[in-house]
């Protein structure tokens, strides 16, 4: 089952060892971990439904509870400690698009507002329903997960906007196909979401980000359906599957999509390198964004990373192993580490292999093989079942993410570290703060940051400590000419900044789509726009 208040299959446990704790006691200090509000004791803080009864409206506390919150910090800080300020009023289950038409009018009659819901895994508060007094419909889309056609002409598969990223690569797996998008929230985020929030999987390398392969859609509007035909190129005009990317629920409901998709690869392969440094690293994995050679990943981690990372992952025998290796060999001090995949015809990979490495090597990389490689690949989407544990220990962990251009990747990092490592010196708390380079792109490349910091017995503390870090890595990041995010999306937590990246006049042509598109203000209000 779907764990309640945070991430993924409680089945799933991430065994910390008792070395990554006192890792972090040395990073950051101790804690005395303290137990969460339990899912009965939350239960209970549910108000009553303010929304009259519709066939399709579920408004059991249970299911409210389950659709509060999303994955950021403050979901979570709000989820463990109970202080779940408001809950929607219902959450309505459609299965075709006459179940979403019914709904939009529904909502219009009650005054009330709609947040279309994928899996839940937004990281940005795009789903939590804000305090109003209009009640909150959540719409749920998991019920539209079917696949509707596969065009093997043309490779085109039409599937319904909810479907989840495992059972739409079942899908296509068993016809011989892959789409390929793999966040790392991919066991639960959904074909709708991904459109909704512009999101990139660790392999859009190769496979590509969703406006790569998002060919077309069906969305229902509050003033009606809207179809976007799958066409291979397009010079009719702007575009409008742009104005769908990164909507966030506020223009319709995206009920389902046509995404382009390819045979499946032959072979797909991970491996590691290190580099002496962070500088280094970066120069090198530059070049190779910028060889056009066929990878269809890159992910450069900074020394902290690379430490950490294996020091949680409970490495510590192959860390000091690592540390002696690369220390007879010169590349101790700052070890930068590598993955990098390569995915592909057999002999085309063989090629490429020799090739990448090649380049490597000149640019100073020492290349170690497979193992580390595949030990990325196999722990891809448990690492974030590490969140839970940690913060069952007393640590609280959140990401961020931007996108530069090459020549401001090393300024504009070291200038969010700088941020984050200084922002709570006031509160006397300290954060451990690291980085990797996680999509390249021939002009530039995203930087994806982790900060770990103990969390508070009082909850609006550990809040306070997460507002003072955000704050002072967002503000970092406008400062640098940086995208708000790279990949999460804007919600509610990125909303104050989204102005300065889209201008006056930018600003307000979003507003024009949104207001032509949802005139009465149906759809998901506060989000992107940060309009309430
Ligand atoms: C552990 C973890 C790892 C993550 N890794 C990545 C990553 O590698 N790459 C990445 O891009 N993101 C990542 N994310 C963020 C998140 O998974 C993405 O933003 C994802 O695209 C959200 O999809 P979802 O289906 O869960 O949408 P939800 O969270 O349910 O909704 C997100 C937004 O999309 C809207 N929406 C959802 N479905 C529809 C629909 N059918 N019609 C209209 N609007 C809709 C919602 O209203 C909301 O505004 C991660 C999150 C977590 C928790």
């Amino acid at each position: 089952m779907r764990r309640w208040n945070g991430w993924g299959d409680d089945a799933k446990i991430y065994p910390l060892p008792a070395s990554a704790t006192q890792y972090l006691e040395r990073a950051i200090g101790e804690v005395d971990p303290f137990p969460d509000a339990s899912f009965k004791q939350v239960l209970s803080t549910v108000p009553a439904s303010r929304l009259a009864p519709h066939p399709l409206i579920n408004t059991t506390p249970a299911e409210r509870l389950l659709h509060a919150r999303g994955q950021s910090l403050p979901d979570w800080v709000a989820l463990r400690s109970g202080q779940i300020e408001v809950f929607p009023d219902g959450v309505a289950y459609p299965t075709n698009d006459e179940d979403v038409r019914s709904l939009l009018k529904y909502a219009r009659q009650a005054d009330a507002h709609l947040i279309p819901y994928g899996g839940g895994t937004s990281v940005v508060g795009h789903i939590n329903p804000l305090p109003s007094d209009q009640p909150t419909l959540t719409v749920d889309m998991s019920h539209l997960n079917k696949l509707i056609d596969l065009d093997e002409t043309s490779r085109l598969a039409t599937f319904e906007a909810g479907v989840t990223g495992p059972s739409l690569e079942e899908e296509l797996r068993k016809r011989g196909y892959i789409l390929g998008h793999f966040p790392q929230s991919w066991e639960f985020s959904t074909l709708g979401g991904w459109i909704a929030t512009r999101s990139s999987g660790q392999q859009s390398y190769y496979y590509g980000r969703v406006e790569d392969f998002f060919a077309g859609g069906h969305l229902e509007t509050p003033i009606g359906p809207l179809t976007l035909p799958p066409l291979p190129a397009s010079a009719a005009g702007p575009d409008l599957r742009e104005m769908i990317l990164g909507s966030e629920g506020r223009l319709g409901i995206i009920t389902r999509a046509t995404i382009r998709v390819q045979s499946t690869p032959e072979v797909e392969r991970f491996y590691a390198a290190f580099f002496r440094d962070w500088e280094t690293g970066v120069k090198a994995v530059r070049a190779v964004a910028q060889s056009d050679l066929p990878l269809s990943m890159l992910r450069l981690s900074n020394p902290q990373e690379t430490e950490t990372t294996l020091m949680l992952a409970g490495r510590e025998r192959l860390v000091s192993l690592a540390e002696r290796g690369l220390g007879l060999l010169g590349y101790g001090d700052e070890p930068c580490m590598l993955i990098y995949g390569l995915t592909g015809f057999r002999g085309i990979l063989a090629i490429t292999r020799w090739r990448v490495g090649a380049l490597l090597r000149s640019r100073g990389a020492l290349l170690v093989g497979k193992t580390i490689g595949e030990m990325w690949r196999k722990s891809r989407f448990y690492t974030p079942y590490m969140r839970n544990t940690l913060w069952e220990r007393g640590y609280a962990v959140d990401t961020l993410e931007t996108a530069v251009s090459w020549a401001s990747v090393l300024s504009t990092s070291e200038a969010i570290l700088a941020a984050l490592q200084d922002g709570l010196k006031d509160l006397d708390e300290r954060a451990l703060v690291f980085a990797h380079l996680s999509h390249m792109y021939r002009d530039g490349a995203s930087i994806y940051v982790t900060f770990i910091f103990r969390r508070a017995t009082d909850p609006g503390e550990t809040l306070l400590r997460w507002q003072r870090l955000k704050m002072a890595a967002s503000e970092t990041i406008v400062r640098h000419g940086g995208t708000i995010s790279h990949q999460h999306g804007v919600g509610t937590d990125h909303a104050p900044y989204l102005a300065p990246e889209k201008g006056e006049v930018g600003m307000s042509m979003l507003e024009a789509v949104r207001q032509r598109l949802d005139p009465e203000g149906l759809l998901n209000p506060g989000k992107l726009l940060g309009d309430i």
